[in-house]
């Protein structure tokens, strides 16, 4: 089969002839049918601190995707030849303190689809069958394609009450902007969201923002002014990994206001001003992947009930054109860039 590969630990990926993978007894073998790019697949084609300590080459990249199912192991029941799938990329162990209390996103020893084992830029992958998730009728391939990094989204939003609540997000990336559509889907009040790229403030507004903002030319005083809201916003989403973002949120939320951070900054150490956080009383929460399956039904549903997060696909690419479709999402002047695998 055809796979995009790491072939040796430095820069670049190849697209490369390799042996298709075998399912074993509780494996789902699936033959991919579209892939999107993660800000991760750019941190390993490029081949970055990050990647250099955590990848082991040669390994096919690549976890957000989706497919129909080609065949199971021996042991595996409820899936049929053709159906439509998705897979949750984080593989957890089962028997670890976290997932026998039903945390699974903080199992121990997490395995990462096309991170520490093979991935889904390929025409065929195996996925434990327990990892794979049967897309709906009603969700498109395109949206069954980004529901790893729409799942982020989700269950970053979904972590506070929104109904009637003003929510501050700090970063429009793909994530910060689907969360926008997420919030307005489920009744928040005014969501003002911040980034410092137009062509991503401008799919944030389309996605519904109230306010879609540049920090460094308007003030969250003055939206906050225009909007007449007087004391704060109660929730905040932080999405940008921005020292500077994180700091402007704590700086304009309510006295009790709740943060949920999802960005992850790119230095070790960010400054804070914990006597904002203390005297306001803030909830600060770190979150992490996607609740299993708890947030895969959560946005299946909403898509089922009308979500509509289209308008954050910005661009398409075939395999051949891989390095045009890294360069898209590095370039930041993009929502989620797919690539068209058949
Ligand atoms: P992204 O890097 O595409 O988006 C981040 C956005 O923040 C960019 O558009 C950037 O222009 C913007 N930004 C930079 N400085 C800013 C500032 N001062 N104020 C406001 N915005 C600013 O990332 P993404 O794919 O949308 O993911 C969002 C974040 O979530 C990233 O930090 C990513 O690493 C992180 N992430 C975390 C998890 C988790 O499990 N915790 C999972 C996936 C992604
Ligand atoms: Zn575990």
């Amino acid at each position: 089969m055809r796979a995009l590969v790491k072939t040796t630990a430095a820069p670049g990926l190849s697209l490369e002839e390799v042996d298709d993978p075998e399912p074993g007894p509780n494996d789902v073998l699936i033959e991919v049918r579209k892939v999107a790019v993660c800000g991760t697949d750019l941190h390993i084609a490029r081949w970055d601190d990050w990647a250099a300590k955590t990848i082991r080459p040669p390994m096919v990249i690549g976890h957000e995707f989706m497919g129909k199912v080609s065949g199971f192991g021996a042991e595996v029941s409820g899936f049929s030849v053709g159906q439509r799938v998705s897979a949750e990329g984080h593989i957890t162990c089962g028997y670890c303190r976290n997932c026998r209390a039903g945390r699974r996103r903080f199992c121990a020893n997490t395995v990462g689809i096309g991170v520490n084992r093979d991935g889904a830029f390929a025409d065929l992958i195996v996925v434990p069958a327990s990892n794979v998730f049967p897309v709906p009728d009603e969700i498109s391939d395109d949206i069954a394609t980004i529901l790893d990094p729409l799942g982020n989204a989700t269950h970053t939003t979904l972590e506070y009450d929104l109904v009637g609540e003003d929510v501050l997000i700090t970063g429009a990336g793909p994530i910060g902007m689907m969360s926008v559509a997420i919030a307005r889907h489920v009744g928040a009040r005014n969501i003002v969201i911040t980034d410092v790229k137009p062509e991503r403030l401008a799919i944030a507004a389309d996605l519904g923002a109230d306010r879609a903002i540049d920090p460094r030319t308007t003030s969250l005083d003055q939206v906050m002014t225009d909007l007449e809201m007087t004391e704060g916003f109660d929730v905040g989403l932080e999405m940008s990994g921005a020292s500077a973002a994180l700091d402007e949120m704590i700086g304009s939320m309510i006295t009790g206001g709740k943060i949920a951070l999802l960005g992850i900054p790119s230095a070790d150490r960010v400054p804070i001003d914990w006597n904002d956080i203390i005297f306001k009383g803030l909830t600060v929460k770190g979150i992490y992947g996607r609740k299993m399956f708890e947030t895969w039904y959560k946005m299946t549903t909403m898509l089922q009930g009308g979500l509509d997060v289209s308008s954050a696909i910005t661009h398409h690419f075939s395999i051949e054109e891989h390095e045009a479709a890294f360069n898209a999402l590095e370039s930041g002047d993009c929502g989620k860039v797919i690539i068209d695998w058949g």
